[in-house]
């Protein structure tokens, strides 16, 4: 494939071979009609000078020509001894037309064309009209090949005459055209070559930035090398703009690439822990020296760390499905004090087991249009860390408000051991725990997942989720959702808008994708 610089160049060179054809055309074409025009003006001037001799010979009295009666055969004009005599010492190219559009006289030099040269150049100056001219080939190329004819018409030149036509050959005239084709025929090769020869170099000059930037980019992308950004600074604007929006391109693919290392790393240690305890466990009890209970108590921990992977593919999958913007969430209005209620129930029994007493101010109600087991699943996750993150004594308030009449937030808020403004930035990111060795000991230990997935849940609601915190003090985390339009039937009390409805009858499981 040939480069853009070839191309350019290649494409400049046909661009100028145009150009100097249609130059060359319209040039030689101009200067083939200034020479018929001048070689007019000059046959013109032989036929006016043969019409000024014939005319002062009529003054003198001369008989040029006249009327000779054939009887039967009409009658027909004929020239007399003295025209021959007064024309034949003036050379040239010309014949004498009578007054009956016969010829009356020629010139030696028609008289020595081949007979039919004559006839050929007799018709023609029998047809040809004052003040103009026409071109007559030759086959008697002894004279010349062609002869440029014009005619003069003078009623002083007496009765009988009625024009003369002169001629001059044409090959004098042919010649400054053709001169000029061959001039140009010889310098095109040479101009186009020099051309061609600068074009490319220009273009290469051109073009030399982009290939140093398509080196750099090449150095840059085999994967290790993410870290390395493009030189900003150009001499051509569109090379800044290029780089710029690729060096945008490599931060974010470097982050991308970074995220997802880690997010491998991560992945494979979490399950990396609970496979080696699965392991040492079925060892354990298949030994055996081991005792019945011994046995139970290995298998018992075994089926616990299967549910714990099972939680972790679970979170992945469900993480990596929204990632790919095809997890689908079945749409519903669902109303959210009920469910508050419900997931309150679960959160009671956390809370008593881990010694926390668990307040509810009265809860508002709203309608929102979501998935109620994403719903559930959300809430219950702030719950559950809330209850996790805070120790015996303490205290974890959920609440349910209304914000306006489009928003309602549901907030759950704790004396926990709070997240230090150091931490808070990196709690939504996959696999992050603010201490992995305790997290991983403890009894509920999570796998940092809980998170990731509440903060799509709520995206993929159209809502935001926001924590405030401070070590030592407690968390506050805070859901906003968007409430469903409610509109009032021509009855008069309130029903489902028609969008919910559409939504819920014919949209119900249209995809929320976390953006
Ligand atoms: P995990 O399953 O480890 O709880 P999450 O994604 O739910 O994962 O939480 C990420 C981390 O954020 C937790 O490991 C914890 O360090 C911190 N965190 C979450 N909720 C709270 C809370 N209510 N109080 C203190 N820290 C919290």
């Amino acid at each position: 494939m040939a480069s853009t610089r070839t191309r350019l160049t290649v494409a400049y060179g046909i661009v100028l071979c145009g150009t100097m054809l249609a130059f060359g055309v319209s040039l030689w074409y101009a200067r083939k009609e200034s020479a018929d025009q001048q070689l007019g003006i000059h046959a013109s001037a032989v036929a006016e000078r043969i019409l000024g001799i014939i005319r002062q010979a009529q003054w003198a009295g001369k008989r040029l020509a006249y009327v000779q009666d054939n009887g039967e055969l009409g009658k027909e004009i004929k020239p007399t001894q003295q025209l021959a005599e007064l024309l034949d010492p003036f050379s040239g190219f010309y014949v004498v037309i009578d007054s009956t559009g016969k010829l009356l006289y020629s010139s030696q030099a028609v008289r020595l064309l081949e007979p039919d040269d004559q006839e050929r150049v007799l018709q023609v100056a029998d047809s040809l009209g004052p003040n103009f001219f026409a071109k007559v080939a030759l086959s008697d190329t002894s004279f010349q090949s062609r002869v440029l004819l014009t005619a003069r018409r003078d009623p002083a030149a007496g009765p009988y005459i009625s024009r003369v036509v002169a001629g001059l050959p044409t090959d004098a005239a042919d010649l400054a055209p053709q001169l000029l084709i061959g001039t140009m025929l010889a310098l095109s090769p040479i101009v186009v070559l020099l051309s061609l020869v600068v074009a490319y170099l220009i273009a290469g000059r051109a073009f030399r930035p982009v290939e140093e930037l398509i080196n750099d980019v090449e150095a840059i992308t085999d994967g290790r090398s993410l870290h390395r950004r493009l030189p900003a600074e150009h001499s051509n604007e569109e090379l800044t703009r290029l780089t710029a929006t690729l060096n945008a391109m490599l931060a974010r693919l470097e982050h991308s690439f970074g995220a997802l290392r880690r997010f491998t790393a991560d992945a494979s240690h979490e399950l990396k822990t609970p496979l080696t305890v699965l392991r040492a466990d079925v060892e354990r009890s298949m030994h055996p020296s081991t005792r019945p209970d011994e046995r139970m108590v290995a298998l018992e921990e075994a089926l616990q760390e299967t549910a714990r992977m099972a939680d972790l593919v679970d979170s992945l999958l469900t993480l990596a499905r929204a990632d790919e913007g095809r997890f689908d969430l079945f749409r519903e209005p669902v109303e959210l004090e009920p469910l508050v209620r419900e997931v309150l129930e679960t959160a009671t029994i956390l809370g008593e087991e881990a010694g926390l007493s668990i307040e509810v101010p009265p809860l508002e109600n709203a309608m929102v249009l979501g998935d109620r087991t994403r719903l559930r699943q959300l809430f219950l996750n702030l719950i559950t860390n809330s209850i996790k993150y805070t120790p015996r004594g303490g205290q974890v308030e959920l609440s349910l408000m209304r914000r306006g009449h489009d928003e309602i937030a549901f907030a759950v808020r704790d004396t926990g051991i709070g997240i230090s403004a150091n931490d808070l930035p990196h709690i939504f990111e996959r696999f992050w725990r603010a201490d992995r060795v305790r997290s991983r000991s403890s009894e509920r230990g999570g796998f940092g997942l809980g998170l990731s997935i509440s903060q799509w849940i709520v995206q993929a609601h159209g809502g935001s989720l926001t924590v405030a915190s401070r070590l030592g003090r407690g968390s506050l985390f805070t859901v906003t959702l968007p409430v469903a339009p409610v509109a009032t039937n021509p009855s008069g009390s309130a029903g489902t808008h028609p969008q919910l409805e559409s939504a819920v009858k014919g949209d119900s499981n249209s995809d929320f994708t976390n953006s």
